[in-house]
């Protein structure tokens, strides 16, 4: 039955794809993996892209308009970025997302310019056509307060580069009504709570580009004591 179904969504999934989207084709693509920077805090972004061959991988080609937040809802032992990035290649499950992040480690598993199947908003939602979904670990041996703060920095590069707003980000209930990322919305396991996760993400966005004007003034400064320095050797 469960087969049946997948089958069924699959099928949708094609037709609505040939009808309204522009599939990518295998060897025919401009992929935009991931973001200009590589990392994140200290944290390298890994890029563990789920391979073509996959049906999960819808390779719809996608202009991210959102950010969705999930939990993992696994709170085992060793259930962190690294398990969800092997699960999601062994996985027949029709489900994937962007970015998994854990108290160290961040890991890609789709490019940025792909839909993902995370919101359960179906083939018309903006939460799986047009967002890129981000997983949060809760795993019982991780830092659950330090992933959040590793997503909330991944999600303000993500805000920078795309030149998106904090109104863009969104949880996943917002999509389905599930209740996910629960942690943040039931402020549980010391989470900063959704409101929180927003001025983190806010705080880090003001720091990226704030930095980024230092850097242009620096620019500016080391031009004008160049050219100085030229009038000034003309003159002698
Ligand atoms: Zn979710």
């Amino acid at each position: 039955m469960r087969r049946l179904i997948n089958r069924y969504i699959i099928c949708s999934a094609i037709i609505f794809s040939l009808l309204h989207t522009t599939p990518i084709e295998e060897g025919n693509i401009e992929e935009k993996i991931g973001l200009k920077v590589e990392e994140i805090g200290n944290i390298s972004i890994t890029k563990d892209i789920l391979p073509y061959s996959k049906e999960h991988r819808p390779m719809i080609s996608m202009f991210p308009k959102y950010i969705t937040i999930h939990n993992t809802d696994n709170e085992d032992i060793g259930a962190d970025a690294n398990m969800h990035s092997r699960y999601l290649k062994m996985t027949e499950e029709y489900v994937s997302w962007h970015y998994t992040v854990d108290d160290g480690t961040i890991i890609q598993h789709l490019p940025l310019n792909e839909i993902g199947y995370h919101a359960g908003d179906g083939m018309m939602g903006d939460g799986n056509m047009h967002s890129i979904a981000i997983e949060i670990c809760e795993n019982a041996d991780g830092d659950y307060v330090q992933a959040e703060k590793n997503a909330a920095k991944l999600v303000a590069a993500l805000l920078y580069e795309y030149k998106m707003d904090i109104s863009q980000v969104v949880p996943h209930n917002h999509w389905s009504g599930k209740d996910c990322p629960h942690n943040m919305l039931s402020k549980e396991k010391g989470s900063l709570g959704w409101e929180g996760f927003r001025q983190e993400i806010s705080r880090e966005l003001s720091n990226i580009t704030l930095n980024d004007a230092k850097s242009s003034f620096e620019q500016i400064d080391a031009l004008v004591i160049k050219m100085i320095e030229k009038c000034y050797r003309k003159l002698k």
